[in-house]
């Protein structure tokens, strides 16, 4: 049989049969990409997807903060966008940012420029495209707010400019068609004086670190908000703080959150989920939606969680396998990583990128408060 990676047309960008994508999101767990496709620049992406065979299955993903790649890997061929497409520049009272661009880049970037309305992007651990698909949003703001318009190319490799009223964004999701890839978005900010938006970063950073486990492999908050009630409410009340399921236990500090230990596979953490949501709606006869998206197959383990790098409080889960842990020490202690400046792997451009944003901000006397 002819292997996937034979089939494929030719790019400039980077093309790697078997890549360990999995390894390489937020909760570090998850089997391979059967091809991983990193194009130089869009037009390598619109001359590749114009090729490629359209029985070939395709997948988008950006840094992965929301998304756990099950343990049998994704069949076909996924986009990663890179440093082609991280550029952010400042038009006017816009900011042009690239689909690769950190959310986190385009907040300090605006900033820099004395344009607020963004910072709520800058507690926002995604990728511009990954926000853009998810609508993500934080303290009362979404990307709808901000969005004028953003430039996506379609599975046969035809670039739109879609309006930002066409995306259909709505809590947590866009109608925009999954096979789309977002290579560029364009955010309006309001004027604003750069020491009131300094200090609305830093309330988003202390309000983080106060409340959400920021070091642990996570994927964020892992159920929707149902109407009128919040996700990590149901999930306390139901009893399932603290519970474990072979790697994975359900954060201590914020009970929407489902953390990777160090030892956790795709299958621990996606039935502790559904544990909890079995759980919750047995309690309150709510059934909570997965905000984080489940991609790939299940099955054989083709890559277990990535090497632990952090420091990791004792941890027995056979004994605890199904319980609720009292007191469990879930932070991995990331001391050498510390947010802002971490990243999954293969995101360390970014963060170079990150630090020369923050050097600028600081050398024309608007701190940015990092
Ligand atoms: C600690 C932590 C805190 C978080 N806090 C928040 C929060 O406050 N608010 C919030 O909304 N979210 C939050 N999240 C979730 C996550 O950061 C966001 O959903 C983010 O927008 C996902 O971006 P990403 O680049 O990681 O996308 P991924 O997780 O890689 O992908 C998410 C979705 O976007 C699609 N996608 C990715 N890139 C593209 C592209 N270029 N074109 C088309 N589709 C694409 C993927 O196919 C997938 O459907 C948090 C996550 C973590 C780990």
């Amino acid at each position: 049989m002819i292997s996937l990676i034979a089939q494929l047309p030719l790019a400039r960008g980077r093309v790697i049969a078997n890549a360990p994508i999995g390894r390489q999101t937020w909760f570090g767990v998850g089997g391979p990409a059967e091809v991983l496709f990193r194009p130089a620049d869009i037009a390598d992406l619109a001359g590749f997807l114009a090729a490629l065979p359209p029985a070939v299955p395709v997948s988008v993903i950006g840094i992965g903060s929301n998304l756990l790649v099950r343990d049998g890997g994704i069949p076909g061929v996924v986009i990663r966008l890179g440093r082609g497409f991280a550029a952010v520049a400042i038009d006017g009272e816009d900011v042009r940012a690239g689909g690769a661009a950190l959310d986190r880049i385009v907040a300090f970037a605006a900033a820099d420029a004395g344009l607020g309305g963004l910072e709520f992007l800058s507690g926002i651990p995604g990728s511009v495209g990954g926000s853009l698909r998810m609508n993500a949003g934080a303290y009362g703001r979404e990307m709808k707010h901000v969005l004028v318009s953003a430039i996506a190319l379609d599975r046969s490799g035809k670039t739109h400019a879609i309006d930002s009223n066409a995306l259909g964004l709505s809590y947590r999701r866009s109608e925009l068609d999954p096979s789309w890839v977002i290579v560029e978005a364009r955010l309006h900010g309001s004027p604003g004086d750069c020491a009131g938006i300094a200090a609305r970063l830093n309330e988003i950073r202390a309000a983080r670190e106060a409340t959400q486990p920021v070091r642990a492999r996570t994927g964020g908050s892992t159920f929707k908000n149902p109407p009128g009630d919040s996700a990590w409410r149901l999930v306390d009340a139901a009893g399932c703080r603290g519970l474990v399921r072979g790697g994975a236990i359900v954060s201590q500090q914020h009970a929407n959150f489902l953390i990777n230990t160090g030892t956790a596979t795709a299958a621990d953490l996606e039935d502790l989920g559904e544990e909890v949501r079995h759980r919750v709606y047995e309690h309150s006869g709510i059934m909570l939606e997965w905000e984080i998206e489940r991609i790939g197959l299940a099955g054989q383990i083709k890559s277990p969680s990535a090497p632990f790098r952090g420091k990791r409080e004792g941890l027995a889960p056979a004994a605890w396998e199904g319980k609720v842990v009292a007191s469990q020490d879930e932070a991995l202690s990331f001391s050498h990583l510390t947010p802002p400046l971490s990243a999954p792997k293969g995101q360390e451009g970014d963060i170079l990128a990150l630090r020369s944003v923050n050097a600028l901000a600081l050398s024309r006397g608007c701190d940015n408060g990092e």
